[in-house]
C-alpha cells in the first residue's frame, strides 16, 4: 500500500452560509474540535476518503471578508495565504448572492485553488435561476450547487475538489480590475513589492500592493519588516491619499465599489428571476434597467455624447473669446513694441511664437471641458454601464468589452490610451484595439474641428464635430473586424462586465481629474509646438530674402510639393499640406501652423481659411486629420507597447492610406451630390 498524506481543504465563507452542515456532510462522524493557536477560537477538522485519497477538511471561521478586522478574519486570512489548504471550498449562499460573493472576490484575489459550492441551492431556486455552468465560467472556477441539510450535491462536490487536487489549474481564478484609475498605481507597487529582495512570493504582489492601498495594518506591518519595505509603504500611503482625492472617496472604499462592480455585473449574467423581483429594485438598479437596456443603451450613449459635446461647446466659447481677444491684444503690444528694434524679431514672436502657440492655447477651455466631462463619466460610474452594453457589440468583433474603455480614453489622448490596454488580457485583443485607437479622435484634434468648424459650419458646429468623433469610431470598428479576421483570428473569452454603483462625482475630484489632464496635456504638448512653431517660422522665412511664408520659402515648396497628392480631396493648396506635415509631429500643431502661414488667429484665420477651402474641401479636411498617422508621441507609444517596428509601420501607413482615401471619398462624394 502507498501511503499518501492526507489532502488539506479549507471550508471559507460567510457566517451561516452552511458551511458545517458541509463539513459534517462531507465527514460524517470522523471530527475533532480543538483551537487555533494562540486563541480560543474553535478550529474543526476532519477527514473522508474518495478515490485513494484522503481528505482532511477544516472548517474556517466564518467571515464577510478577508481584511482584518476581526480574529476571525486574520484567522481565516493568515490560514489561507499560508497556502495550508490544497484547495479552498467557498462555501456561499445561493440565495444572498450578491452578499456572499464578496468574499468570493477576495479569495480569488489571493489566488486560492477555489471550488465555489453553490449551497441553499434549494432556497435560491424559489426566487431565481441561478446557472452554475455561466458561474464557473466567469470565475474560472469550478462551481457546485449543494445543499446542506440534505446531503444534495455532495458528491459533485467532492469530485470537484479532488480534481482541483489533483490539477489546480483546472481552478484558474480571474484576476479582479480595479479601473484605469487604481489599477496603473496597483500594477506599479506589484512590481516594486515584486523587486523587494526577502518579499516572500506568498504573500501575492499585487494582492498586498492591493492591502497596502487600502491601508490594511496587518499587511502593512509585515512589508515593513522587509529590507527596503518601509519606503513602499510610505508611497503606498501616499497614492492612497491621491487616489482619495482624484476620485473623491478613500481608496479602500473604491476597491470595495469595484467588488460589488463586479458582483452586480456577474449576477446580471447568471441570475434568472422567476416572476417579480422579491426585493425592491434601488435607484441604481432602476438607473440601469434603462442606460443598459439591450436596444436603449447605445442610442442612449451616443445622445448623451451628443450633449455633452454641445454643452462643452456653449460653455467654453465665451472663454476662448476671452482668450482670443487677449492673445490679439498682446500680438500687437509685442509688435508695436519690439518692431522699432527688429522687425525680424517682431515676426519671430508674434508668427512664430504666439502664432504658433496661442492659436493652440485658445482652445485649452475646451480640452479642459473635454477633460472634465470624460472624468464626470469615468467617475459615476457611467462608463462602465457603456462598456457593459457594448460588451455583445464588441464580441462580434471578436474583442470584449473592456477594449471599450481604452477606445473612449483615446478621446482624451491616445498616449494614455494605448497604454491602458495594458489592463487587456489577450494579446490579441490587445493588439487589436491598440491599432485602432489612433481613430479615436483625441482632444488635441478638436481645434482642428472647433477651427473649421466655426469658419465653415457656423449654425451646426456641434453635429459636425459629433459626426467626426463617430466617423472615428465607425471606422476603428470596421478596422478592428477586419484585423480580428485577417491579422488576428481567434475569440475573445467571455469576462464578467463590471458594474460598480453610481456615485455622484465631486465637483472637486472631476475638477482635480481634468486639471492633472489638462495639465499633462498642455507640458507634452507645449514643448512641442512650441519647437514646432519656431522650425516652421525658421522655413517659413529661408531661404534668405523670401517673403515671410511665402510660396518660394522652404515651407512653400515643400508643401507645394505634396500639394497635387491633395487636389482630389479638395484642397490643393500648400499650407494645409504643410500643416499636414507638421501634425505628425502633433495634432494640435495643424492649426498653429495654420496660424503661422496665414499669419493670423482666432476669427482672422477663419476668414483666411474661408479663402482656400469650400466647405466641402473643410469637411474633407478634418476627415483627413482625424486619420491620417498617428502624432510622434502616439507612433513611440504604439513602438513601445507592441514591441515591434513593423507593427508601428502598419499603424502609420494604414491610418495614412485609409485617411487619404477617406478624405477623397468625402470630397468627391460630396460633389456627385451636389454638394460643394
Ligand atoms: P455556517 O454558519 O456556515 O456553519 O452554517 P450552518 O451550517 O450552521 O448553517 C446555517 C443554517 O442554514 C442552519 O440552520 C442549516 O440547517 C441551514 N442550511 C445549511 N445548508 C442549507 C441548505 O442548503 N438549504 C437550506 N434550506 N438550509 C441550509
Ligand atoms: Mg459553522
Amino acid at each position: 500500500m502507498v501511503a499518501h498524506s492526507p489532502i488539506t481543504v479549507a471550508l471559507a465563507g460567510n457566517p451561516n452560509a452552511g458551511k458545517t452542515s458541509l463539513f459534517n456532510g462531507l465527514t460524517g462522524g470522523r471530527q475533532r474540535v480543538g483551537n487555533w493557536p494562540g486563541v480560543t477560537v474553535e478550529r474543526k477538522e476532519g477527514t473522508y476518503r474518495y478515490g485513494a485519497e484522503t481528505f482532511n477538511v477544516v472548517d474556517l471561521p466564518g467571515t464577510y471578508s478577508l481584511g482584518a478586522y476581526s480574529l476571525d478574519e486574520v484567522i481565516a486570512r493568515d490560514f489561507l495565504l499560508a497556502e495550508e489548504a490544497e484547495v479552498v471550498v467557498n462555501v456561499v449562499d445561493a440565495s444572498n448572492l450578491e452578499r456572499n460573493l464578496y468574499l468570493t472576490t477576495q479569495l480569488l484575489e489571493i489566488g486560492a485553488p477555489l471550488v465555489v459550492a453553490l449551497n441553499m441551492f434549494d432556497r435560491a431556486q424559489r426566487t431565481y435561476d441561478v446557472d452554475p455552468a455561466k458561474l464557473s465560467e466567469l470565475l474560472g472556477v469550478p462551481v457546485v450547487p449543494t445543499v446542506g441539510t440534505s446531503g444534495w450535491g455532495l458528491e459533485n462536490l467532492r469530485a470537484a475538489i479532488a480534481a482541483v487536487a489533483r490539477d489546480p489549474r483546472r481552478a484558474r481564478p480571474l484576476e479582479l480590475r480595479y479601473g484605469s484609475e487604481i489599477e496603473p498605481h496597483l500594477a506599479e507597487l506589484a512590481g516594486d513589492l515584486a523587486n523587494l529582495r526577502g518579499f516572500a512570493p506568498a504573500l501575492r504582489p499585487r494582492w498586498t500592493a492591493l492591502k497596502l492601498l487600502e491601508g490594511d495594518d496587518n499587511v502593512q506591518v509585515a512589508v515593513r519588516e522587509i529590507p527596503g519595505g518601509g519606503a513602499l509603504v510610505e508611497e503606498a500611503m501616499a497614492v492612497s491619499d491621491h487616489l482619495g482625492r482624484v476620485i473623491g472617496e478613500e481608496a479602500e472604499v473604491a476597491v470595495a465599489d469595484y467588488r460589488y462592480g463586479f458582483i452586480r455585473g456577474l449576477l446580471r449574467d447568471v441570475l434568472r428571476l422567476r416572476g417579480p423581483s422579491p426585493v425592491r429594485l434601488t435607484a441604481s438598479d432602476r438607473i440601469d434597467r434603462v442606460v443598459t437596456h439591450r436596444l436603449l443603451g447605445i442610442p442612449l450613449f451616443l445622445a448623451v455624447a451628443y450633449g455633452l459635446f454641445e454643452l462643452t461647446f456653449t460653455v467654453a466659447e465665451p472663454i476662448v473669446g476671452f482668450f482670443e481677444a487677449g492673445l490679439q491684444a498682446l500680438g500687437s503690444r509685442v509688435a508695436a513694441g519690439v518692431e522699432p528694434l527688429s522687425p525680424l524679431l517682431a515676426s519671430f514672436l508674434v508668427d512664430g511664437v504666439l502664432g504658433g502657440v496661442g492659436s493652440v492655447a485658445v482652445f485649452v477651455p475646451n480640452i479642459f471641458l473635454l477633460f472634465l466631462v470624460l472624468a464626470f463619466l469615468e467617475d459615476s460610474g457611467y462608463m462602465a454601464r457603456v462598456a457593459y452594453v457594448m460588451d455583445e457589440f464588441m464580441h462580434r468583433l471578436s474583442l470584449h468589452g473592456r477594449s471599450f474603455i481604452p477606445l473612449i480614453l483615446g478621446f482624451g489622448c491616445n498616449v494614455p490610451a494605448i497604454m491602458a490596454t495594458r489592463t487587456l488580457d489577450s494579446r490579441r485583443e490587445r493588439m487589436i484595439t491598440l491599432l485602432v485607437i489612433p481613430w479615436m479622435s483625441c482632444s488635441a484634434r478638436l481645434p482642428i474641428y472647433v477651427l473649421f468648424g466655426a469658419a465653415f459650419f457656423p449654425g451646426r458646429r456641434g453635429l459636425v464635430v459629433w459626426s467626426l468623433y463617430l466617423l472615428g469610431i465607425v471606422l476603428a470598428v470596421g478596422a478592428a473586424k477586419v484585423f480580428s479576421r485577417v491579422l488576428f483570428p481567434g475569440e475573445s473569452a467571455h469576462f464578467v462586465m463590471e458594474l460598480p454603483p453610481y456615485r455622484l462625482p465631486t465637483l472637486r475630484g472631476a475638477f482635480l481629474h481634468a486639471g492633472e489632464r489638462s495639465w499633462e496635456f498642455l507640458k507634452r504638448a507645449g514643448g512641442i509646438i512650441l519647437a514646432a512653431s519656431v522650425l516652421l517660422w525658421g522655413l517659413a522665412n529661408l531661404p534668405p530674402g523670401v517673403a515671410y511664408a511665402g510660396r518660394d520659402s522652404f515651407l512653400g515648396t515643400a508643401g507645394a510639393a505634396l500639394a497635387p497628392l491633395f487636389a482630389p480631396a479638395g484642397f490643393a493648396d500648400w499650407r494645409p499640406a504643410v500643416a499636414l506635415l507638421a501634425g505628425i509631429g502633433a495634432k494640435e500643431a495643424v492649426v498653429s501652423t495654420l496660424g503661422v502661414l496665414y499669419g493670423v488667429g482666432g476669427e482672422g484665420l477663419a476668414s483666411a481659411l474661408r479663402t482656400t477651402f469650400s466647405p466641402l474641401a473643410a469637411y474633407a479636411y478634418m476627415v483627413m486629420t482625424l486619420l491620417y498617422i498617428p502624432c510622434v508621441a502616439t507612433i513611440a507609444v504604439i513602438r513601445r507597447e507592441t514591441g515591434s517596428w513593423r507593427w508601428t509601420l502598419f499603424a502609420v501607413a494604414y491610418t495614412l492610406i485609409v485617411g487619404w482615401a477617406a478624405a477623397v471619398l468625402v470630397y468627391q462624394g460630396g460633389r456627385l451630390l451636389g454638394w460643394g
